[in-house]
């Protein structure tokens, strides 16, 4: 559907004129702290000395949207108490990415119960003034225009109901803008990107190299956790091994030999699954969930050789999952690898 810009603007309009009334809403109900006035400000934003990646980036989100909603620009301190008129962000090691806001007339403290909750409490606030990000990249963002700003007064506390929140950009289409989606998903409070791969192993590999100098930053510096993968188990196993191998592929239903899906887990295919998963894993220390599915099918694709016909789909499934899981647990042990569940993968023996 194509929308017209005349469309766009009017439903921006009526998205800005709903916020602001919220704002007034709150403003009343609470009292507001008036943190521009004419365009200038009195406020500064603080820091604690040694501040980490994710706290600087919450300053520096909040000085950028105060300037681009007001003109106004907000100095960043490193300061070890906040000084009057201070905008301060800093941050509890709790577990879960909640944050507090407390404000008054002489301090706005956002105390994360994580430093993405800090991060999180930088989005809340810029919320209150009526920014919106409706969706992925420039477009879709809402930042009124305004000369005066004003925050409400009182404490409010925010807390996560999850640790893990993960979207799962899926298509190939969505890689070209990676950047954008990292950048969108921390504004919704998601804590978990999964790269996953839809095209081969070996392309999606070489994709996510080229691209990670400019996004491993990007991810650092919101905390986010990155998640990789797909249905590549099979891929692991290359195909061209059947000519001079072709016991490590599967005995298929009719009693021959293929190497159309998955392979035999009871052979040498352990070892090579082992040797290129390694591999992998050694090329990508930023990943902290790993994911090789089996082929997706909705039954079978397994092995039927006198030394698998006695497994399920989830036995032969789980043969191979331990193999990566041992050698992840050797090269990156603080990364996980994630199980499928489904299917007649759900199935025990
Ligand atoms: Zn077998």
């Amino acid at each position: 559907m194509e929308i017209s810009k005349r469309e766009l603007a009017i439903a921006l309009i009526v998205l800005l004129g709903f916020t602001w009334a919220l704002s007034a809403q709150a403003e009343a109900r609470q009292g507001a702290i008036p943190l521009v006035r004419g365009g200038a400000s009195a406020w500064h934003v603080s820091l604690m000395p040694g501040y980490s990646k994710i706290e600087a980036l919450a300053a520096s989100e909040f000085v950028a949207y105060v300037q681009k909603i007001s003109g106004a620009h907000l100095d960043t301190v490193a300061e070890t108490q906040p000084s009057a008129c201070a905008v301060r962000f800093e941050s509890a090691s709790g577990k879960l990415d909640g944050f507090d806001i407390t404000a008054n007339q002489k301090v706005i403290r956002i105390q994360g119960h994580t430093s993405r909750g800090t991060l999180y409490g930088a989005y809340q606030l810029l919320e209150d003034m009526g920014c919106r990000w409706c969706g992925v990249g420039e477009l879709a963002e809402v930042v009124p225009i305004s000369k005066d700003i004003s925050l409400p007064a009182g404490k409010r506390v925010q807390r996560a109901s999850f640790p893990g929140r993960s979207v799962v950009p899926y298509y190939d289409m969505y890689h070209a803008n990676y950047a954008d989606w990292i950048k969108f998903l921390a504004r919704m409070r998601i804590n978990n990107i999964y790269a996953h791969a839809n095209g081969s192993l070996a392309d999606f590999t070489k994709r996510w190299k080229e691209a990670r100098v400019k996004l491993v930053p990007l991810l650092e510096e919101r905390g986010m956790v990155l998640e990789w993968g797909g249905h590549h188990l099979a891929a692991l196993v290359p195909r061209e091994l059947f000519r001079d191998h072709p016991e490590y592929f599967r005995v298929d239903e009719k009693g021959a030999r293929s190497s159309d899906l998955n392979f035999c887990p009871n052979s040498g295919a352990i070892g090579e699954l082992k040797q290129n998963v390694r591999s992998l894993f050694e090329q990508l220390p930023e990943v902290a969930n790993f994911n090789f599915y089996a082929d997706d099918l909705m039954e079978g694709g397994w092995c039927h050789c006198p030394k698998c016909k006695t497994l399920t789909t989830a036995d032969q499934n789980m043969i191979a999952m331990n193999a990566v899981a041992g050698v992840l647990a050797e090269v990156n042990p603080k990364a996980a690898v994630g199980l499928a569940a489904y299917h007649d993968y759900e199935q025990q023996s």
